[in-house]
């Protein structure tokens, strides 16, 4: 996402930016993403809210049910103009198409080393010849090799684990629920299912804590899923059942956290940089806005790309930390460490939020907390004839 957006402002900027990327496909096992915190600003301004009008659904309400015996505790909806729900395929295919019309695309190759020089970066690729570029983004998620190549340490100095598995899941919508996500929260565990835009299935997640926390780097099977979640009621049975049959895409919740994003001419974006977690819902904000910033400070610098870098890290910073924080809020709310008394606290912590939300939504005439985060400058990093002042 974050490669195909920058290609994209790039070259609205008058760069001409190449894109390689290993997977030929734009496609995963990821159902839906819930895009709010200004991502939804960036992709207006792409044009391309209006042609996935058939891929989004409005933001959910969301329901945390902490007990059998009580009713769910309500958080409301955000505001539909600044938080959407869309199908993550058909985003991820019009990132590329946009990227496509705009930049030279390099499929099926990886970058397997780089060697700066004084006016340029020398890429060697898997299986293309070595070309020079000016600058080279890193953009390639999670585990990037990119940041491999140019920065110190291992990838366990820069990928943080939160101490969490989580399992993510399509199962046939045996609810009939619209725009809700509705969340089952026990000691150290939680369950989530959420509506589809446009398709008659939900999305199931299971968040596990583990009994060692972040030391624990053995991937959970979903047999070791199943037993830790027997107990347990709500539409859970259903899930476990549906999940002995599901393409289950199983990892521990993570974080990337680095003490800067550029190292001479090579800088990382999206994921590679700061990954702030699934669970927190913002990564595919930070990666669409971080693009639009980088995008925009290089084309401010004329040619100084240590400012343009330096620029791009410092606006998108406070956007990251929040994020972060967000990220590890979001997976103590779902699987609460701290046993009966930890789950008591996330259940007053929720309902104090969801309380909070509706008095923010009441003042502010619809945009509520999930909206907060701080201001993202569009006009500053808008191509200079769309600026509406200079
Ligand atoms: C389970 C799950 C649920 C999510 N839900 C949400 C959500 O609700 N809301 C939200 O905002 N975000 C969500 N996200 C995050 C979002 O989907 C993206 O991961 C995020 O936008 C970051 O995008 P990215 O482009 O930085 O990284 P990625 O999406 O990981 O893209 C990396 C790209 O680099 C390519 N690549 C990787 N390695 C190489 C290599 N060596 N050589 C060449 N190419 C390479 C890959 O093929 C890929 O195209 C979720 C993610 C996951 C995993």
């Amino acid at each position: 996402m974050a490669g195909s957006a920058f290609a994209y402002w790039a070259a609205q900027h008058g760069f001409t930016p190449t894109v390689v990327d290993r997977e030929p496909r734009a496609s995963s096992r990821i159902s839906r993403v819930e895009i709010g915190f200004g991502g939804v600003g960036v992709l207006e301004r792409m044009g391309i809210v209006d042609r996935l009008a058939d891929e989004v659904g409005p933001p959910p309400t969301v329901e945390f049910h902490f007990r059998d015996d009580a009713e769910p505790v309500r958080v409301p909806a955000a505001s539909p103009e600044t938080t959407l729900v869309v199908r993550r395929d058909p985003l991820l295919r019009e990132l590329r198409a946009l990227a496509s019309a705009n930049a030279e695309h390099v499929f099926g190759d990886s970058v397997t080393g780089l060697e700066e020089t004084p006016d340029g970066v020398d890429v060697e690729f898997e299986n293309g010849p070595a070309r020079r570029f000016d600058l080279v983004v890193g953009a390639d998620g999670l585990h990037s090799t990119v940041r491999g190549l140019s920065f110190e340490g291992t990838e366990a100095d820069h990928v943080h684990d939160l101490g969490v598995t989580v399992a993510i899941f399509t199962v046939p919508d045996f609810t009939g629920q619209d725009a809700l996500s509705s969340v089952l929260v026990r000691p150290g565990r939680g369950a989530m299912l959420s509506d589809i835009p446009g398709e008659d299935a939900l999305e199931a997640v299971l968040l596990h804590r583990r009994p060692r926390g972040g030391r624990d780097t053995e991937r959970e099977t979903p047999e070791e899923l199943a037993a830790a979640f027997a107990e347990d009621g709500w539409h859970v049975p259903r899930i476990l059942d549906e999940m002995s049959r599901a393409d289950v895409r199983i990892a521990p919740t993570r974080q990337v956290r680095l003490d800067t994003w550029s190292r001479g001419r090579v800088v990382l974006l999206g994921n590679a940089a700061f990954c702030s977690d699934p669970m927190s819902g913002m990564d595919t904000a930070l990666a669409l806005k971080g693009a639009m910033s980088l995008a925009g400070e290089l084309a401010r610098v004329e040619g100084d790309h240590r400012s343009g870098y330096f620029a791009y890290e410092a606006a998108m910073r406070p956007h990251v930390e929040h994020a972060q924080w967000m990220g590890e809020y979001t997976v103590d709310g779902v699987a609460p460490s701290g046993g009966s008394s930890g789950l008591r606290l996330t259940r007053a912590a929720v309902w104090a939020g969801a309380v909070a939300t509706r008095v923010t939504s009441f003042v502010t005439g619809g945009n509520n907390l999930t909206d907060a985060g701080p201001e993202f400058p569009f006009e500053r990093y808008a191509p200079a004839g769309e600026r509406d002042t200079v």
